[in-house]
């Protein structure tokens, strides 16, 4: 699942797909992205309302989104055994954590100057740590990647290993913010007021250099997934996002405070939704791989027909169904006659042809879609007849008797007939409580030997089979 995530250039024909998407779409967003930036940069000044709902809002969306993106990814990494999916999980919980700790620490939100104790520097920090820290997750996770441990064999990631992971980096966040609240008085002066001080342009300038070297790092990867093109993408929009909202500005909700924040809030959606499209096509596939699954299982390769496991699987529903409704249920039992000498004469290319051809006129010869024809085994077939009296089964298997034998394929080792034949046993019950599934199979069974025995290309019924055993 993961790996064709990690890989666009696998040949599964989603994958194919989403490489051709691959190609154009994150091209086609991250110049857009670019377009917006430019137009924004001369007017990312303009101061514009000042709107404090705006950033709990933009900012829940942020987490949950983020959040959701880093538990997808967490179960990628595990699927996949990858621990650079794993690092990039953590990425994504990471900004998730520090937003949410950005918001509560933000100025006139929750109080009037945030909670956390933050300080007038407190805030502007946690966004710089926040925004720096993404781009060494996404250098981690390309390093990964492309190294030969990026994939644990065999091993499944222990649930101990991946609390260990969340635990270390809400441990981060948290320290992160500790260093820019408690040791607020240690950071350089970032803020006046709601302006920037000088010191803000080396420290976003850093921030930036950081997303510039994660989009190289990505950039030179051997060989680039769907995945990695998104997350160039988000890359792109982060520095725009950094670049308007803490360069190119003046301070808090001028223009390019707003454009670069719902920058932000695109980014952070952009590998989420990749995800979910990718789950959904998944979901699909595996799907019609269950459905082909099901059919292999219950299909007898050769002969095209239900196989065994299918017929027992029908014998014990309708068993079930005639017990409730006291109906009868008859069970025909046939086997080719002098089949071996078949194969003798004509080879087993021959005869599994003949098999097959067989196996057609029986399924030709039922009329009722609840009816079941199967191959029991070798060149023995069942067929299941629900809610079908002795007569009605009988005239059923002579039906067949007749359209195999006026199939003319020749036997000329069949000492009695020069063509294929079969021989069939009939048993017919109406079901009653105690009585077990192999009863019907063992009287049908019963039946064909009797019905070998009698001549061969003939039917036999139980009824008749227990006389004669009684006599
Ligand atoms: P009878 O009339 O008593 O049933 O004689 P028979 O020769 O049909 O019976 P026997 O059970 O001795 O032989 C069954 C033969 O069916 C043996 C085996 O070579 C052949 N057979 C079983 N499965 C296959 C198969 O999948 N393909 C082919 N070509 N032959 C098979
Ligand atoms: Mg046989
Ligand atoms: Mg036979």
């Amino acid at each position: 699942m993961a790996t064709e995530l990690i890989d666009a250039r696998t040949d599964a024909p989603h994958a194919h797909a989403s490489s051709r998407r691959a190609r154009v779409l994150p091209g086609a967003v991250a110049l857009m992205s670019v377009v917006v930036f430019l137009v924004a940069v001369p007017f990312a000044k303009i101061p514009l309302a000042q709107v404090p709902a705006f950033i709990p809002v933009y900012e829940s969306a942020l987490v949950l989104n983020d959040l959701i993106t880093a538990m997808l990814l967490f179960g990628q990494s595990v699927i996949a055994r990858s621990r650079a999916l794993g690092a990039l999980a953590s990425g994504y919980l990471y900004t998730s954590a520090m937003a949410l700790l950005h918001m509560l620490s933000f100025p006139g939100l929750f109080s009037p100057t945030g909670l956390l104790n933050a300080g007038p520097q407190s805030t502007a920090w946690i966004y710089m740590f926040w925004h720096a820290g993404f781009p060494i997750f996404v250098i981690a996770y390309a390093l990964l990647k492309d190294s030969k441990e990026a994939r644990m064999t065999g091993k499944s990631v222990a649930a101990s290993t991946l609390a260990l992971t969340v635990g270390a980096v809400l441990g981060l966040a948290a320290a992160m913010v500790a260093l820019a609240t408690a040791g607020e008085s240690l950071l350089p002066h970032i803020m006046q007021n709601h302006h920037y001080a000088p010191a803000m342009q080396w420290v976003a300038g850093s921030t930036w250099g950081l997303c510039l070297l994660a989009l190289v790092v990505l950039y030179r990867q051997k060989s680039r997934s769907t995945i990695d093109l998104w997350l160039m993408v988000v890359l792109c929009a982060w520095i725009c996002d950094v670049a308007l909202s803490a360069v190119f500005n003046e301070g808090r909700y001028d223009l390019g405070f707003y454009v670069g924040r719902i920058y932000g809030m695109c980014a952070t959606s952009f590998v989420l939704l990749l995800l979910l499209v990718e789950n959904t096509f998944l979901h699909s596939r595996l799907a019609a791989a269950l459905d082909e699954l099901k059919r292999l299982a219950t299909t007898d390769p050769l002969t095209g027909v239900a196989n065994r496991r299918a017929f027992e699987a029908a014998l014990t529903a309708h068993w079930q169904r005639a017990l409730h409704d006291r109906s009868t249920l008859s069970l025909l039992m046939i086997d080719i006659d002098f089949f071996k000498l078949f194969n003798d004469r004509y080879g087993h290319v021959e005869g599994d042809r003949c098999l097959v051809l067989v196996a057609e006129c029986l399924a030709r010869a039922v009329r009722r879609g609840s009816d079941l024809v199967a191959r029991y085994g070798g060149e023995e077939f069942v067929v299941l007849l629900p809610d079908t009296n002795a007569a009605s089964a009988a005239h059923v298997a002579r039906r067949m008797c007749d359209a195999v034998t006026a199939l003319c394929i020749p036997n000329e080792g069949s000492p009695s007939f020069r063509k294929i034949t079969i021989s069939v046993g009939v048993a017919s019950r109406v079901i009653d409580a105690g009585a077990e599934t192999t009863v019907l199979t063992r009287a049908a069974d019963h039946a064909l030997y009797l019905a070998k025995a009698a001549g061969r290309g003939r039917v036999e019924q139980a009824a008749h089979a227990e006389r004669q055993q009684d006599a």
